[in-house]
């Protein structure tokens, strides 16, 4: 990341100094927005386009571009990534499926600095200065994508599934498998509607109904040598690839925060709040969300240090990432108790605030996770205590 950041040929006449006051104030903008939209964007085939241009009009697209590129360089190095952190939080307490999208965003922009080359990196980041939304499409299923080579360049066959923002996004990051097996990234440009290849009819969901996580048909798009991004393989590069999830639990913490908030409105709203079983469940509550907090900050904030063991590192972001889950479903079951059957409303701000958490929480191989956590801890020689001091 450092030898792209010091490139001066991509280096803009004047670049934007990062103010992390204003681009949090701009975060918490976007997320009051998000939040008094999102009753509306809870329908099959919602998509928050004006939500998304709320992120563009406050730079937020532009945040994880380096300064020379016209960003703020934020997830590049440790303060920057806790700005990350916070940014994301916030604007997953406004909308999760908001967040989702933004994560992917991110996401992308983290893969396109660290394996795209100056050239490639500054050519697409007009795109997201310009107010495109970029994304990270690796899940398939029975048809997945293939890179097949013709001539000078390359055709696509096959589709994605659990695409968030399918036919919203113009600037999808995908990975694809050549015919010898290995698996390249490269970034898709769509410059025109291409609904007709968007297949919604699998994204009938309880749950993250905004975040339109579809599949989309690839199959006959061509692609130029230039489109690819990084060397085989690069995708699940670790540690980048498992230490990135602190960005969606950080998203995930959030809507913990929404619903822990909502809980607190209807106890005040109902006079039920100095009961000492809903204060104890408050306490808990709020117990919760700031262990959760406090483990992601120190994920992240490592997660951008290059010189943390990989497998500490990894370790550390599992766990944060599993203590995230756990504070999300004490938080749930409590805010279910503590509220009772309006819980479940349909016109209950808990119930979608519940049914998009329950959702978006189920992330790949949890078991793997804390398994993977769990080895590094019995082997490692420290104490228990001093592992991660
Ligand atoms: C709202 C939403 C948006 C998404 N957007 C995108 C996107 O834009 N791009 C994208 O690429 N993907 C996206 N995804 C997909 C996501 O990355 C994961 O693929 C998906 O969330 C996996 O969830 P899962 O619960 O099925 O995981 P799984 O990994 O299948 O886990 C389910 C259970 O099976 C267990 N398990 C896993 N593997 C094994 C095994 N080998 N043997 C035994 N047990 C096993 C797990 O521990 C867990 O208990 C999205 C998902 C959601 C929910």
């Amino acid at each position: 990341m450092q030898a792209f950041l010091n490139d001066p040929a991509s280096n803009l006449a004047d670049p934007p100094k990062c103010d992390g006051n204003s681009v949090l104030a701009g975060a918490a903008r976007v997320a009051d927005l998000a939040a008094s939209l999102a009753p509306a964007r809870d329908a099959d085939g919602a998509f928050p386009a004006e939500e998304v241009r709320a992120l563009a009009d406050a730079g937020l697209l532009a945040l994880p571009l380096p300064p020379t590129l016209g960003g703020y360089g934020a997830g590049g190095e440790a303060l920057g990534s806790l700005l990350l952190l916070d940014v994301l939080r916030r604007i997953g307490r406004g909308s999760l499926p908001l967040g989702r999208l933004y994560e992917g965003h991110v996401n992308a922009w983290r893969l396109i600095l660290r394996h795209g080359g100056p050239a490639r990196a500054r050519r697409l980041a007009a795109d997201a200065r310009a107010g495109m939304l970029f994304a990270v499409w690796n899940t398939e299923g029975s048809d997945p994508l293939r890179l097949l080579p013709e001539g000078d360049c390359y055709r696509l066959e096959g589709a994605k599934t659990f695409a968030s923002g399918a036919g919203d996004v113009y600037r999808p990051l995908v990975t694809a498998r050549l015919p010898d097996g290995s698996v390249r990234m490269l970034v898709v440009r769509f410059d025109a509607p291409h609904d007709d290849r968007v297949d919604l009819s699998g994204w009938r969901v309880s749950g993250m109904r905004a975040s339109r996580s579809g599949r989309l048909d690839f199959t006959g798009l061509r692609v130029a040598t230039d489109d690819l991004i990084g060397d085989p393989g690069d995708y699940a590069r670790e540690p980048d690839f498992s230490a990135g999830a602190w960005r969606f639990a950080a998203v995930h913490l959030g809507g913990v925060e929404a619903l822990a908030e909502a809980v607190r409105n209807h106890l005040r709203r109902t006079g039920r709040g100095e009961d000492p079983h809903q204060l104890a469940r408050l306490g808990r509550m709020a117990t919760a969300t700031e262990t959760a907090r406090l483990w992601l900050n120190e994920a992240a904030r490592l997660a951008a240090i290059d010189a943390v063991a990989p497998d500490r590192l990894i370790a550390r972001v599992h766990l944060a990432r599993l203590a995230v889950e756990r504070a999300a479903l004490d938080t749930l079951e409590l805010a279910h108790r503590a509220v009772g059957v309006q819980a479940f409303m349909a016109s209950s701000p808990l119930d979608r605030l519940t049914r998009d958490l329950q959702l978006y929480l189920r992330q790949p191989a949890p078991d793997r996770a804390l398994a993977t956590a769990a080895a590094f801890v019995l082997n490692a020689d420290e104490p228990l205590g001093d592992l991660w001091c």
